[in-house]
């Protein structure tokens, strides 16, 4: 046999492969066809037939699949970061000079987004806190083309009456997205209340182990096919196969992380609540949030994301207080098999709007036997003096 046809073509037919359990990684950029036809065929929906992993990869089209079934949408598209199927969607839902309405505690980079790229093409934003509807409706104008919101938001939580938005601006022909990456397509539904396109940082909890970095958008098959033959192709910023597969395996244990990870933070928090160096703390379901009622209402799980707020306004004895923790990890980010601690005093002289305060920390619950957790915050606040 010819040594280049060894190299490149023996001994290759995935035809007959077995059957597994586990959805094959399709490492594939190219797709050949057997007839001219059923090539100009598959050029022709490009959406649905692999012809190039740019549009359609088989690995990455189970995974959208399986998001969009669980946010109970008809079609959802995987991005190669959350930020990239946020900055898609948002230049979806623009045009020249448009006008965009957005919650001010929106994920950092959107916000960035919103306040210091978009405004190149003429495009503002106007902020607001997202927990009024009236401030919503005032902030509208003849050319709104798009509310942003996310809810609960990442720091403080904030809840959005999503059924109220999307009332709101369905009959003014205004696009409304929501950032599910908290409460994952298992803990709130936003589609169900009518919110146009919904929004997953699939690095958090859908991927669940901290070793990705993925995006997903749900939505109707107009807008998502709509976004696919602009923003997708176009811009490019596509998940590989490889990280699908790892998220598509994620997914297998996603109920029974967020069970765990959701009954862990309730025996942590518990714990801190009655705690004396402790102020208060911050999460949605808890009694002290003002919006606990529509929080219970529109979301069905707490999951592992919380705030609390040190007895403390000593920065020394604040990072003492970090520094001293083993169990939990000084990291951004959330929603693996590890608990995290990520404090203010880390950011807050870079948060200029209204800022953080510094004895704000910011924890995420893992996996770990909730006992060792507070026995680690328990040495941890030995470091703080309030008494
Ligand atoms: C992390 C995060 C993002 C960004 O996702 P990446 O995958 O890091 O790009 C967006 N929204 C929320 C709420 C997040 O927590």
């Amino acid at each position: 046999m010819n040594t280049s046809e060894i190299l490149l073509h023996f001994g290759e037919d995935i035809s007959v492969l077995p059957k597994t359990f586990s959805n094959p990684i399709v490492q594939a950029s190219n797709f050949q066809f057997p007839s001219v036809n059923a090539m100009r065929e598959a050029l022709a929906q490009e959406k649905e037939i692999s012809v190039y992993s740019r549009g359609n990869n088989p690995t990455v089209r189970t995974l959208e699949r399986k998001v969009a079934a669980l946010e109970k949408t008809q079609d959802a598209l995987a991005f190669g970061s959350g930020i990239a199927a946020i900055t898609a969607c948002i230049l979806n839902s623009v045009g020249k000079d448009s006008h965009i309405v957005a919650i001010r505690e929106s994920y950092s980079w959107a916000r960035v987004f919103f306040d210091e790229y978009l405004p190149k093409f003429g495009i503002r934003t106007t902020l607001v806190s997202g927990s009024d509807l009236n401030e919503i409706a005032e902030a509208i104008q003849p050319n709104t083309s798009l509310i942003y919101v996310e809810s609960p938001s990442s720091w403080f939580f904030n809840i959005q009456d999503l059924k109220g938005i999307a009332s709101l601006a369905k009959p003014l022909g205004i696009r409304t997205i929501c950032d599910n990456s908290f409460s994952s397509p298992l803990g709130q539904q936003p589609a169900e209340f009518g919110i146009d396109l919904v929004l997953h940082s699939a690095s958090k909890y859908l991927g669940g182990h901290s070793d990705l970095v993925g995006g997903i958008v749900c939505g109707s098959q107009e807008i998502i096919a709509d976004i696919f033959k602009k923003e997708y192709m176009n811009i490019g910023a596509i998940m590989a196969p490889q990280t699908a597969w790892l998220i598509t395996r994620g997914l297998r244990t996603l109920e029974i992380r967020l069970e765990r990870v959701s009954k862990s933070r309730e025996i942590v928090q518990d714990f801190l609540e009655h705690h004396p160096k402790i102020e208060r703390l911050i999460h949605p379901f808890h009694c002290g949030h003002p919006n606990q009622k529509l929080a219970l209402k529109q979301m069905n799980s707490g999951n592992g994301l919380f705030s609390f707020f040190l007895k403390s306004q000593e920065i020394a004895e604040i990072e003492a207080f970090c520094n001293a923790l083993n169990i939990f990890s000084l990291a951004v980010s959330w929603g693996g098999h590890e608990s995290l601690i990520f404090p203010a005093i880390t950011v807050s002289s870079k948060h200029d709007k209204g800022g953080l305060p510094i004895n704000m920390v910011r924890a995420y619950i893992g996996l770990e036997d909730p006992q060792l957790l507070i026995s680690d915050l328990q040495s941890g606040l030995e470091f703080i003096s309030a008494t």
